[in-house]
């Protein structure tokens, strides 16, 4: 109905940020378009309200733009998932591997419970390394990871092998 193709059109790519030879896929123009910002909440609510999600759980820091939308529209808390030393309480965490070294993100204990269903929201889908450390956190605490949703996939770096049999749902697959 053309929403997708709005959205993408918004979306400026920045070569070389943050590092020569990446083109930056850039959702802050996204952003400044409230239709396009609009139709892009709105295309994940009508996939995920009748779907029984309990938790959206939002990946630092572009899944803290699009996540807390989507909860509030479906009724489901929202949990964010951050970069290490970030959130006060106890936290449980995962490190995954960059193409140099290694990250790792961090969750509040109590916040995830075993009953919860989870949709997992970040921006973009890379090498599929961020969003495969966010399921395993839910799935850690015994929750399950219903689907992770990103506004761009860049499919190239094949990021769905990563998150093996976890659905993933994209609106604009980035070349
Ligand atoms: P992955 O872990 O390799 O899938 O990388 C995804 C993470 O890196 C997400 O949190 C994205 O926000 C971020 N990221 C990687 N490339 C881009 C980009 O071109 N634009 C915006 N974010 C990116």
């Amino acid at each position: 109905d053309g929403r997708v193709e709005r959205i993408a059109s918004t979306i400026r790519v920045i070569p070389d940020f943050p590092k020569p030879g990446i083109l930056f896929q850039d959702i802050t123009t996204l952003l400044l378009d409230p239709q396009a910002f609009h139709d892009t909440t709105d295309l994940f609510v009508e996939r995920y309200k009748d779907k029984g999600i309990t938790v959206v759980a939002g990946v630092e820091a572009r899944g803290f733009i699009f996540g807390p939308p989507i909860a509030l529209a479906i009724g489901a808390k929202f949990v964010p998932i951050r970069k290490p030393k970030k959130l006060p309480g106890e936290v449980i965490s995962e490190e995954y591997s960059l193409e140099y070294g290694t990250d790792k993100i961090e969750m509040h204990v109590g916040a995830v419970l075993p009953s919860d269903r989870a949709l997992i929201v970040d921006d973009l889908i890379a090498t599929g390394g961020t969003l495969c450390a966010a399921a395993k956190l839910i799935e850690r605490v015994g929750a399950e990871v219903v689907e992770c949703a990103c506004v761009i996939e860049l499919p190239e770096l094949k990021g769905r092998d990563k998150l093996g049999d976890r659905p993933v749902f994209v609106l604009v697959k980035a070349d």
